[in-house]
């Protein structure tokens, strides 16, 4: 079986609808259980403004209470913008992606976030989640035999 995704939400907190909507796509996208966990509290190294984190002791905050994310795909979600939030890591082992979320946060967008962290590329099929620019609920064929 696919490993879950697990949402993780950073104050400051993204709405909740806004949290259960994005659950929602990713469930439908990648076809994965999908669940959002309680709040992880961004460390005070983290703030480096009120509105805006350091991605780093964020990413520790989150595998110290959830793994490394070889079980799990991690994905922390804040209203706050990042700062120091590289590409994601290879897809499986290690990895914890930040996602900026911020309550007009297209969904697509993050939802490619999630993908790309699952080993996806940008897709040229308008009828894929993956593709640029798109708003396709789910996979093109291609791609989900490749997450
Ligand atoms: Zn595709």
């Amino acid at each position: 079986m696919s490993p879950s995704i697990l949402l993780v939400p950073v104050a400051p907190l993204p709405a909740r609808p806004a949290l259960d909507a994005l659950a929602a796509r990713l469930a439908d996208a990648f076809d994965r259980a999908v669940r959002v966990t309680d709040p992880v509290h961004a460390p005070a190294a983290a703030r480096l403004e009120p509105d805006r984190l350091a991605a780093a002791p964020i990413r520790a905050a989150i595998a110290a209470t959830w793994g490394c994310g070889c079980r799990d795909r991690l994905v922390g979600v804040t209203a706050a913008d990042l700062a120091g939030d590289g590409p994601p890591g290879p897809a499986g082992c290690g990895g914890v992606l930040l996602l900026s979320a911020p309550g007009d946060a297209p969904l697509p967008g993050l939802v490619r976030a999630v993908g790309r962290s699952l080993g996806l590329a940008d897709c040229p099929d308008p009828g894929c989640a993956m593709h640029p620019g798109g708003d396709a609920p789910g996979l093109c064929r291609a791609c989900r035999g490749r997450c």
